[in-house]
Order: structure tokens, then sequence, then C-alpha cells
């Protein structure tokens, strides 16, 4: 669901046409609706009103402040994975013990930072990191909350760059020695167990990985609270998956979600964590994009667009298939050829769309790449000197650039002369 349709023939996000933001930001530019934005959170979130719970949304999806402020606004939290993104969270008001800490590579100076914040909790995910956050703690005089990132080893049945809850993924700890870790959690200064954190991989559309991970988390929990440990709550990870093919590929509702959720752990009585990203943000958002070209070449047409893997590279890394409709909906009744959407980045690799049918669009004409809200601007590069791609937030019939494009004094001007030049 969301809020991008056709409107007197053109494209429109909510109330705003599409070819009224390319005539005024120009092209590529990535647009996000606010309120799918919203509709999303809010439908996430009320899945789980029955139960004690807190929705960290997860910024690596999409860590564009205006994003982060609508979700903040409806009262989510923070699921952050680096000190950027902790200060990202501070920035829109979002309260410290809202927030909580994953990743597999916390430095000490970022575990120093979130402890001055006061942020909610750590997912640790290893021993040697668990040392050192003692370390850090002890030595401000604090005590560090932490809930252990598990790895239950259950194949997510996603793409092999999204899965992290296999044994042989850098995540987590085995499941087999969570009782051993925990034990040595309890003895160390510094640190007060308050959870059990799990997070199997992203774009799952299927919930039998999910109900196999949280049976075995909430047997995890009983073994650990027999062990003496206080177990408050369980962060059940992220990793709901989005329609990117229209209708062909429905992952489960939020309400089917949290019934499953329900059953499996809903007898424990912790409270319950969500880190979703993709799924809050993956569909209120499109890559806009304009043909520079249409070449026609064997057996196939390249159209060579001005938005490239640089700007969108979910294509090209994680195999990723995106909807592209036309910004002119009459080109919808022309009759679509075979061919690549690709971008002016010179490797092979930069398409967005391979083998597709795709509208037959002419240079000057736009096209929407669908579901780009989420992992789009933030893997986004500069490769070949291209501008970072500016984003757009659209609210009703109003819309307000939420970063503007960058210009070429900028991007160039990160770079300095060595002395000796
Ligand atoms: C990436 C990530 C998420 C968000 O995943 P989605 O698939 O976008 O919901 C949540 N938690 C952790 C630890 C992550 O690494």
């Amino acid at each position: 669901m969301h809020h991008f349709d056709y409107r007197g023939g053109i494209l429109h996000a909510e109330g705003v046409s599409l070819a009224r933001i390319a005539g005024e930001v120009g092209t590529p530019f990535y647009c996000y609706s606010s309120a799918t934005l919203q509709r999303h959170y809010k439908v996430f979130d009320q899945a789980f009103e029955s139960m004690d719970h807190m929705v960290c949304y997860s910024p690596k999806a999409n860590s564009n402040l205006a994003v982060m402020k609508t979700l903040g606004d409806l009262g989510a939290g923070a699921d952050v994975v680096s000190e950027g993104e902790l200060r990202r969270a501070l920035a829109v008001g979002i309260a410290p013990d809202k927030i909580v800490f994953s990743g597999v590579g916390k430095t000490a100076a970022e575990m120093r930072f979130a402890l001055e914040t006061g942020i909610s909790c750590f997912n640790v995910e290893s021993e040697p990191e668990l040392d050192l956050l003692s370390q850090v703690a002890s030595g401000m005089g604090v005590k560090a909350a932490v809930s252990i990132r598990v790895n239950p080893d259950v194949d997510a049945g996603t793409h092999e760059k999204i899965t992290t809850g296999l044994a042989h993924n850098k995540f987590g700890i085995s499941y087999a020695r969570a009782g051993e870790v925990y034990a040595r959690a309890a003895a160390l200064g510094g640190i007060k167990i308050a959870g059990v954190d799990m997070h199997i991989g992203s774009q799952i559309t299927d919930l039998e990985p999910f109900s196999k991970a949280y049976t075995l988390m909430a047997e995890l929990v009983e073994m650990l609270r027999a062990a003496g440990h206080t177990i408050e709550h369980l962060d059940m990870g992220g990793g709901l998956g989005i329609p990117y093919r229209g209708t062909n590929d429905i992952p489960p509702h939020p309400d089917e979600y949290a019934a499953m959720i329900k059953r499996t752990v809903g007898h424990l009585g912790c409270k319950l964590v969500f880190e979703p990203g993709r799924m809050i943000a993956g569909n209120a958002g499109i890559l806009v994009t304009k043909i520079i070209y249409a070449k026609p070449s064997e057996g196939r047409t390249f159209l060579i667009a001005d938005a490239a893997m640089n700007d969108l590279i979910r294509p090209t890394l994680y195999d990723a298939f995106h909807d592209i409709w036309p910004v002119d909906e009459a080109l919808k009744a022309v009759p679509a050829i075979t061919g690549d959407l690709v971008g002016p980045v010179c490797e092979s690799g930069d398409y967005i769309a391979r083998e597709r049918s795709l509208p037959d669009a002419k240079a000057g004409q736009m096209l929407a790449v669908l579901s780009a809200g989420a992992y789009g601007a933030v893997q986004a590069g500069t490769y070949n000197t291209r501008l970072l791609v500016p984003e757009v937030m659209v609210h009703g019939d109003d819309y307000a650039v939420v970063r503007p494009r960058q210009t070429y004094e900028e991007l160039i001007g990160l770079d300095e002369l060595a002395a000796w030049q």
C-alpha cells in the first residue's frame, strides 16, 4: 500500500505531480510519501497494540532526518548501528530510552557516546564486544543494559547478502553457546542483562523462518530464566518483507506476524522490541529518473537513464527487482519493449532493470523506480564523480526538498592536494 498513483495522466506522490517536482528539482531524485511512512508505521505498531512493545525503526533503511522525524513524531524509537545513526536519532528528538544499538563492530568511542546519551540497550554480538563494553561502562561508573544477539541458525529463505541468521554469518553468537555467554555477561562489571536479541535477515516474505526462530528464542528465555537471569525484553529484530512485484509476492500482513508472535513468545510476559526498516520505508519512496538516450542494440534496447548504480545499488548488489512505471501515464498504452534500464556509470553491473519488459520511453521521458524508499538513498555514492542524489518528501499537496542535490563544489571540494603539490 502506497500513495503513488496517476492523476490526470501524470504520476503523483500524494497530491503532488512528479513532473512538477522534476521541473523544480531536476532529475534524478528520490521522492518519499509521508502519508505512506505514517501508514506503515501505524499498521505495524497497531498490530502489537495488545502487547507491551516498542517499535524501534531501523534508520539503516532510510536515515534522512525528515523520514526519521516523521516516524519519531508518531512515537517510533530507533535501532541504530553506528554513532552516526544515533546522532541522527537524537537530532530528530527520539528519546534515548527508545534507542537500541545493534551492529557487530561497535568501537569504544561509540560505546562511550551511547552510554553518555543513556540509550536503552546494547544488542551485543560477540564476547570480545561484551568485554570491551564492560571495560568502557565500568570506567564510566555506569552499567550498560545488554541483550545478546543469538543466532538461531535458521535460513530466512532470502537473498544470501541479506540473510543474517545462519551459523556461518558474522552476526550474533551461536544458539548453542548462549547459556555460557549469558553466564559470562552476568559475571562482568558494568553489564546489566536486560534481554535477548535476534535478527535473522531482511525481505522475509514467509512467516515460517520467523516462527522457527522465535520458538527457539522462547525456549532460550526459559532456560536463561531458570539459570537465574532476568530477561525483561525480547528484541525480535526486523526483516518483514514488502511486495516488490506488485501483487505477485505478498508478504505476511503485520497482523499475521503479530498473531504468530503472540503464539510463540506471548506467554513469556516480556516487553517486545521490533526493528522494522524496509517494511516502513520501502514502498514509501521512489526514484524518478529521466531517459537520456534510448539505444537500440542487438536483440534489446538500452534505456540509458540519468540515475545509475551509484544512486540505487540494490539491483546490482542484491539482484533486486523494482517495478518501473512511466511518469506519463500515456506511455502505459504504448506496447512495452524488452530491454535494460541502465545508468551512465562505466560498469556493466550498472543497471536498474535487466532483460525486462519496460515502457517504450524516449529521450526526455521520465520513469519511476518503485519501492526505492529503503536501502536506496542511504547506499548512494558518488562513483564516477556523480552528485549525491537529492531527496524530496511529499506531504499532501505540499513537498519539501529534504536533501538538496549536492553541488560539484561540495563534492570535488572534499579532496585536498598534498602539501608538496
Ligand atoms: C537491517 C537490520 C534491521 C532492519 O531490517 P529490515 O529488513 O529493513 O526490517 C533490523 N535490525 C538489525 C539488527 C539490522 O541489521
